[in-house]
């Protein structure tokens, strides 16, 4: 069973606890939102919630509300970032085939023009 608590190895625990320096967009009590290192979209913003969770999966199993205050963030980023009204994309990469590279839950919140097709 997950509880939460921080990994010594994890990229995104080090960015949550300032270790490791990011471009921050948005933070809340539960959530910290940054920039993604390498965007795939004029706004590529990535949004984890401060406790550790592997997955979507894992978090939504583990603790719910924390899950349904990432995704409150993820529209939360979306107007702050001025991509609401025209549309955004929330991406929850889980395990290797879908190419998760980082095992801390972050949705990734794409927008600012056209989004390429996706799932191949
Ligand atoms: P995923 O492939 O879903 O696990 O996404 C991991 C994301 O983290 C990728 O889009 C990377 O570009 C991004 N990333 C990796 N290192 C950093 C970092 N130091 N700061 C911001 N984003 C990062
Ligand atoms: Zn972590």
């Amino acid at each position: 069973m997950a509880d939460g608590r921080p990994q010594p190895d994890c990229l995104f625990c080090k960015i949550v606890a300032g270790e490791i320096p990011a471009t921050v967009v948005r933070e809340t009590e539960t959530t910290v939102a940054f920039k993604d290192i390498n965007p795939q979209a004029p706004v590529h913003d990535l949004v984890v919630p401060r406790a550790h969770y592997r997955n979507a999966v894992e978090l939504a199993a583990n603790a719910p509300e924390l899950a349904a205050a990432l995704l409150v963030e993820a529209a939360a980023v979306a107007e702050a970032e001025g991509v609401a009204d025209g549309g955004y994309r929330v991406v929850f990469n889980t395990d290797a085939h879908a190419g998760q590279t980082v095992f801390h839950v972050h949705a990734h919140v794409l927008g600012g023009d056209f989004l390429s097709t996706f799932g191949s």
